[in-house]
């Protein structure tokens, strides 16, 4: 389940949150590419493109192998699988952003339905640290787990920090927050 990664730090985040909203407005206001700010670079990025593409080949079988799982609801393949798709995670062409945030919800769910909630509150606590992506800036962090979690009284710290950063990916972060509220 560990990341080969050093885990991002808060400061960092919002540091490369702060470039993509600066790209944003720019864009907004209709300057050219060559005008606008530089988009933050993910540094793990993989060196070579056949690292990316194995990436891309074994991470699609594994969405496939937990979206499976999870359909069947064999909570214990969604975790095993989950694992896998972090323990991989160097593999993808964008390390340490939207299918990471993925993957620790998918494992933070799976260990909340075997009724471990200090691991399914250890999963919320890293899968907010990941890079920005046009992903996670669009669509914003995944709510699933953090809905579920917000009924554990244990859990109410996790929830607020999960909430506060996930804020600062999207521009729509009231209804971001709305969503949560309501499932
Ligand atoms: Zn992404």
């Amino acid at each position: 389940m560990t990341s080969v990664f050093a885990m991002l730090s808060e400061e960092d985040i919002l540091l490369e949150l702060k470039q993509y909203q600066n790209w944003h407005q720019a864009y907004m206001e209709g300057k050219r590419r060559e005008e606008r700010p530089g988009l933050p670079e993910n540094k793990d990025a993989p060196k070579y493109t056949s690292y990316a593409l194995f990436g891309t080949f074994i991470h699609m079988l594994l969405f496939l192998a937990i979206e499976i799982s999870g359909f069947l609801r064999i909570q214990k393949f969604v975790g095993f699988f989950s694992r896998l798709r972090i323990s991989t995670d160097r593999f993808c062409y964008e390390p340490v952003s939207c299918g990471y945030n993925s993957a620790y919800t998918k494992l933070g769910l799976a260990l909340l339905s075997q009724n471990d909630v200090v691991g399914a509150i250890r999963c919320l606590e890293t899968s907010w640290r990941v890079h920005p992506c046009p992903h996670n800036t669009s669509f914003g962090l995944k709510r699933s787990l953090v809905s579920k979690l917000k009924g554990y009284p244990e859990a109410s710290k996790a929830v607020a920090q999960y909430i506060e950063i996930g804020k600062q990916f999207v521009s729509w972060s009231e209804e971001w927050v709305e969503r949560i509220n309501k499932s």
